[in-house]
């Protein structure tokens, strides 16, 4: 691989559909612990993800469907409820029950085989980023790649200091890298550090705006369709 000397991907919605397979089951397990009968489809988490905020999202659908507390309680209710579904959503990471999107594990072993550095640049919490990267990649990827994280830069995506600070630490050719996003956000951020962008649309990113990506693709996919490392390095001529 000349051209290609690193992959950059963001973690949420691109190594795993975070969103759907990962918050939205944890809440339905924390609800279903509390005996509350309520239950987040993709499409009602779908509209839940316009209110920004794992608490607030709560707060909106009781508001809309009916507290099971007293007025008075509520805020201990969230507040209990929200601490049983974060600690549900990281055992979901811890036991390898959180799915990997497909094509990811098959691209990352490509790029080990053929020199490529890999490092995932995520402005998500830091301790689920890499927990994810270390149990759902296994231990002949993981210590393969360079995890960017959490409070280590001071501006979150988009901009594009995550991605700066990789290539600075990493010593990469901007020019010679790839990143891989799901959301307008992430591309942003991509674009505004001088990166080449493939965007590999999730659940809930699916309508937003990607004109400034290299090329948009549902997945990397596996068998006959799906996108192998030298079609990665074509991107960037
Ligand atoms: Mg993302």
């Amino acid at each position: 691989m000349g051209r290609l000397q690193a992959l950059l991907f963001d973690c949420d919605g691109v190594l795993v559909d975070t969103e759907r397979d990962g918050h939205r089951v944890a809440f339905n397990e924390a609800f279903a612990k509390k005996d509350l009968k309520v239950s987040w489809s993709p499409e009602r988490y779908g509209e839940l993800l316009h209110t920004a905020g794992g608490k607030e999202r709560m707060r909106r659908h009781f508001d809309e469907t009916g507290w099971p507390v007293a007025e008075r309680d509520r805020d201990g209710f969230i507040k209990d409820l929200h601490k049983l579904k974060t600690d549900l959503f990281m055992a979901l990471i811890a036991d390898g029950k959180l799915p990997l999107r497909p094509g990811i594990a098959r691209i990352m072993r490509e790029a080990i085989d053929a020199g490529v550095t890999i490092a995932v640049c995520s402005t998500s919490n830091e301790r689920a980023v890499q927990s994810i990267v270390d149990v759902l990649l296994g231990a002949d990827v993981a210590p393969h790649v360079t995890v960017f994280a959490g409070d280590m830069v001071k501006a979150k995506k988009p901009d594009p200091e995550i991605y700066l600070m990789a290539v600075n630490r990493l010593q990469l050719d901007p020019a010679k890298c790839l990143v891989v996003e799901d959301s307008h956000i992430g591309l942003t951020a991509a674009d505004a550090a001088g990166i080449r962008c493939l965007v590999t649309k999730s659940s809930y990113t699916e309508q937003e705006d990607f004109r400034a990506a290299t090329k948009v693709v549902s997945e990397l996919g596996e068998g006959a369709s799906a996108l192998e490392l030298p079609d990665l390095e074509s991107l960037l001529i």
